[in-house]
């Protein structure tokens, strides 16, 4: 009774799950959003960001079919970061393995580097974080141009070149610079170059202790004698990829759970609340189906044609559920079983 007493005074609520981050329609991007933040942040800076943004950050999806790519913008003032706007467009596997990460990467070094950065570097970093049939796409891209687009004279280049094929090779050089500059020092010194207060030019050689066109010829020799060997993760330690197991998003073809509520909904807010505080509840649903979220108000034709009267209805299969009272019960009522929380960390091997 307490609990519907607390529902209905929020029952302003939009329709949309809102996370610490990230606003999504779609609750698995929305999730992986958040898990992407996370893995940059502990990857780039050893932990978490400090704390949530001051105001989540929008996500826009497109599923086109074209191929994956995205675009995140954002406002630099004063040393702050602040209008977060990202799109996405792709299929949802592409998107999920990709684009999202590569996307949140640039927020998450906007938030830690607070400046605008040469592309090559921005492009490059966010590079690693996508995955590694990727990663090998941008390797096997330098073995078919000879030219090199990243010279002493382009480093601080803060626009993209103009035609798509360069800008393909800019990624391409980018992502292979950033490995082989990983593999150099630690994560922290790249960093500390994206953060410092000068142009590259001057930062780069600085904390690499090595003048510019001798580091961009090691680069060239080290990509030289790496294409020898292969391009996958595996065979060149990937910086990413290997050895941390391959932890991204599991992409398969579960079925779709459409969840239809609406924004006055008590029992739809519940719902949500539940799949962001008990993280079992959460794994196990997403586990065994695909979410998508409906809101009877922002779609009334498909709502029709699908005889949704009243909210929430979950439709799974052939199942119909209404009503929504708990976790356990849902999953019951869907033939499941709640799965405890897969820990974030491996347990210590004993
Ligand atoms: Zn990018």
């Amino acid at each position: 009774m307490l609990r519907w007493a607390l529902l209905l005074g929020l029952s302003l609520h939009p329709q949309t799950l809102r996370a610490q981050n990230f606003i999504c329609s779609d609750l698995e991007l929305q999730h992986a959003a958040e898990v992407a933040r996370d893995r940059s942040a502990n990857f780039w800076s050893g932990h978490p960001l400090p704390g949530p943004w001051y105001q989540p950050c929008p996500i826009e999806w497109s599923g086109s079919q074209r191929s994956g790519q995205g675009v995140t913008r954002y406002r630099l003032a004063e040393g702050e970061v602040f209008g977060w706007q990202m799109t996405v467009l792709g299929d949802r596997n592409t998107v999920l393995r990709d684009v999202l990460p590569h996307e949140v990467d640039h927020a998450v070094r906007a938030s830690l580097v607070r400046r605008a950065l040469p592309r090559w570097l921005d492009e490059g970093c966010a590079s690693v974080a996508e995955s590694a049939p990727s990663h090998a796409q941008l390797r096997s891209q330098l073995r078919l141009s000879r030219r090199r687009i990243l010279t002493s004279e382009t480093i601080d280049a803060m626009s993209y070149p103009t035609s798509s094929t360069s800008t393909q090779q800019l990624y391409a050089e980018g992502f292979s610079l950033v490995e082989y500059l990983l593999l150099q020092r630690p994560r922290s010194d790249l960093l500390r170059v994206q953060q410092a207060e000068r142009p590259l030019s001057q930062s780069l050689p600085a904390v690499y202790q090595v003048e510019l066109p001798q580091l961009l010829a090691d680069w060239t020799n080290w990509e030289q004698s790496r294409l020898r060997v292969g391009t996958t993760c595996d065979c060149v330690g990937c910086p990413w990829h290997h050895p941390l197991p391959q932890a991204g998003p599991v992409v398969s073809e579960r079925p779709v759970l459409t969840v239809w509520s609406a924004s006055w909904c008590g029992p739809c807010l519940a719902f949500q609340q539940d799949l962001q505080r008990h993280p079992g509840f959460r794994q196990t649903l997403e586990k065994r189906f695909r979410i998508v979220m409906r809101d009877i108000d922002q779609q009334p034709r498909e709502s029709g044609q699908s005889g949704i009267l009243s909210v929430p209805v979950f439709l799974a299969d052939t199942r119909r559920i209404e009503g929504y009272q708990g976790p356990e019960w849902l999953l019951r009522e869907l033939g499941l079983t709640m799965t405890p929380p897969t820990p974030v960390h491996a347990p210590p091997s004993s």
